[in-house]
């Protein structure tokens, strides 16, 4: 039996960060970063100073990886509301996940319906649907598997639906998601699915979870047109 689960009203402590923040962070870690590796090639350097650069290398790339959890997409002009096309920006990320996906010995299976129009925030969307299939390619990462995505219209509503065969989850672990900060995973930011629920949800849509423990995962999203 799956368990099935409605979340509508998830706190989304942080999902107002500006998409300026994430811009003006992202360059003077770039710069560091930068520094650090020269630094870290100089021959002058010692061994335990080199210890104490390659920490901060990790830092930084931990930090970077946070920013890529929530604000990947964030252009400077910050709110970028537009009529656009979900099937449209669905294939474009599943474009960019392709390699990730073949990486992990995932295949991707694809099917949507035609062009499913409304107005949302393109940068936001974008980066809740990275985070979606980027959590259903990581959940097979072990045995790989297939990952099927569905674009459809039902009624008054767009659904999206992804399905992946990986590790699932239980109901104690369905029910911290969207939790800040709530991750399984060694690398994990904990950050993805806070910043999924806090999209759909400002666009008055709805995520049902329905998993099983090492069988897999269907997240359902419907938002209404
Ligand atoms: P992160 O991916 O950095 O761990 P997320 O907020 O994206 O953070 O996800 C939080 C947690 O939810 C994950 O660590 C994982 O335990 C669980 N999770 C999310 N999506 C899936 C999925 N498709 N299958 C199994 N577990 C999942
Ligand atoms: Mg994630």
């Amino acid at each position: 039996k799956r368990e099935l689960y409605f979340h509508t009203e998830k706190l989304h402590v942080m999902s107002e960060l500006s998409a300026s923040v994430s811009h003006e962070i992202r360059n003077p870690l770039t710069v560091t970063k930068g520094f650090l590796q020269l630094l870290s090639v100089s021959k002058t350097i010692t061994q335990k100073d080199q210890v104490y650069i390659d920490y901060s290398l990790k830092e930084l790339v931990r930090a970077e990886t946070i920013l890529n959890d929530y604000l990947a997409f964030a252009k400077p002009q910050s709110i970028h509301m537009v009529y656009a096309d979900l099937k449209e920006d669905m294939e474009y990320v599943k474009n960019i996940l392709t390699p990730f996906a073949r990486f992990n010995n995932v295949d991707i299976t694809y099917q949507f319906s035609n062009s499913l129009k409304r107005k949302y925030d393109q940068n936001q969307m974008k980066q809740c649907l990275i985070n979606l299939l980027k959590n259903a390619i990581e959940s097979m990462k072990e045995e790989g598997g297939i990952l099927s995505i569905h674009v459809f219209e039902q009624g008054q509503n767009m659904v999206i639906r992804v399905e992946d065969e990986g590790i699932g989850m239980t109901k104690q672990e369905i029910l911290q998601l969207g939790k800040p900060f709530y991750s399984t995973k060694t690398e994990g930011t904990g950050l993805g699915m806070m910043m999924v629920y806090g999209t759909i949800s400002k666009l008055k849509g709805e995520v049902e979870v329905q998993s099983k423990k090492s069988k897999g995962t269907i997240f359902t999203i419907t938002i209404p047109t």
